[in-house]
């Protein structure tokens, strides 16, 4: 089963959201081998999961949440409430939150936890800068990243973003991210975790997807920019993987 996870970042607002939906729900096929998750702003969550509430394979998820379940935490939303506007699944510390927003790999961990005991299933983001890439620490940061962060046990979704790659244009040969992927599916292989799945995403489009997911260590992709627009996600969705 591939993923094809859809950030949407801080674009698309509730009724743009509903627009976005129906358009891709009229393009789109739906196939076996393949879900799609979306992950909307906050404001627009409930909207897309109304929107696709019933449909197999497709879902909604939040971008971020707070670790505490509810509080004194103005502008945060908390794993309950991000559960009851609709969302079953959440990014966790996404390269964004890291090195925008500060947040440490503590903080990821305490939200996944808090993802995990709201029902949400976690998409936990690792990935190295450029400068840690460049002095050859890729693996130690991002198996660092894990540790802080995964459970023995608990059910997790791994997305390997190279920080370069975000945004960026750039993005990692197929080869650069199988050898990645290897190295976390050890790691948690190591850890009995349940169901192994590792995403990648950096610039993932149109153009490249194919070439991309036809490397077996990639259980899908996580892709910003690129799934934007209803219809062209629709077709990156429906890549023929080979
Ligand atoms: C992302 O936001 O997780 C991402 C991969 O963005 P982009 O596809 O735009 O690089």
């Amino acid at each position: 089963m591939n993923v094809f996870a859809a950030n949407w970042k801080m674009h698309l607002g509730p009724a743009d959201a509903r627009d976005y939906v129906t358009t891709f729900l009229r393009t789109y096929t739906p196939q076996p081998d393949r879900a799609v998750w979306f992950f909307p702003p906050a404001v627009s969550l409930q909207a897309v999961a109304d929107a696709l509430a019933g449909k197999e394979g497709l879902l909604a998820g939040a971008q971020d949440i707070h670790w505490e379940p509810k509080g004194a935490f103005t502008g945060a939303i908390s794993g309950p409430l991000a559960a009851q506007a609709g969302a079953r699944a959440v990014l966790v510390g996404h390269s964004e939150r890291r090195h925008l927003f500060g947040e440490t790999d503590a903080e990821t961990g305490r939200k996944l936890d808090a993802a995990v005991a709201a029902g949400l299933h976690p998409v936990l983001c690792v990935g190295e800068t450029l400068a840690q890439r460049e002095r050859g620490e890729t693996l130690a940061v991002v198996t660092r990243q894990l540790a802080a962060a995964v459970k023995s046990g608990v059910d997790v979704t791994i997305a390997y973003e190279p920080v370069w790659a975000i945004g960026t244009g750039r993005n990692a040969t197929p080869q650069d991210a199988a050898a990645v992927h290897r190295a976390i599916r050890r790691w948690l292989e190591a850890r009995a975790t349940p169901i192994i799945r590792i995403l990648y995403g950096g610039s993932v489009n149109l153009k490249n997807a194919a070439e991309l997911l036809a490397e077996r260590e990639l259980d899908g992709v996580l892709v910003g920019g690129a799934s934007l627009d209803p219809v062209a996600w629709a077709q990156l969705v429906q890549t023929r993987i080979s």
